[in-house]
């Protein structure tokens, strides 16, 4: 990936994270992701006070893209405060969709702190090829 694509997908993802709804943990994610398409989807996390319910950015933005019918997707840049990682839920939805996703983690200035692919995150995932006959 060129370096301005991912300068572009994280300053998406940097503000997508003002749009995170987060009055318990006050730790805002978000996430922009790039389709082979071109087309970005963005996400923020949001909490509910039944805290179960709650979606991660990661999710939201993988929803909205597949929602649309773009299951090619391509890397997501996420972005936290501190560098944080996708949750396992997260990991998971990834595999379901591209083992070979590129993953650039990024703190909230904007600075790369892992740049890796989802199966080197997740290896030894359940994914469709699990369910083959
Ligand atoms: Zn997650």
């Amino acid at each position: 990936m060129d370096e301005n694509t991912k300068k572009q997908l994280i300053q998406e993802a940097i503000e997508a994270r003002r749009n995170a709804y987060v009055p318990y943990s006050t730790y805002p994610v978000g996430a922009a992701l790039l389709c082979k398409s071109g087309k970005v989807y963005t996400g923020a996390n949001i909490e509910n006070a039944a805290f179960p319910v709650t979606v991660c950015a990661e999710r939201v933005a993988i929803f909205k893209a597949v929602s649309e019918g773009n299951m090619d997707l391509d890397a997501i840049a996420v972005v936290t405060k501190n560098g944080g990682s996708p949750c396992g839920s997260c990991r998971q939805v990834m595999a379901e969709f591209n083992p070979e996703l590129i993953v650039i983690i990024a703190d909230e200035e904007g600075e790369v702190k892992q740049e890796t692919t989802l199966k080197e995150i997740l290896p030894g995932f359940f994914g469709p090829a699990s369910l083959a006959k």
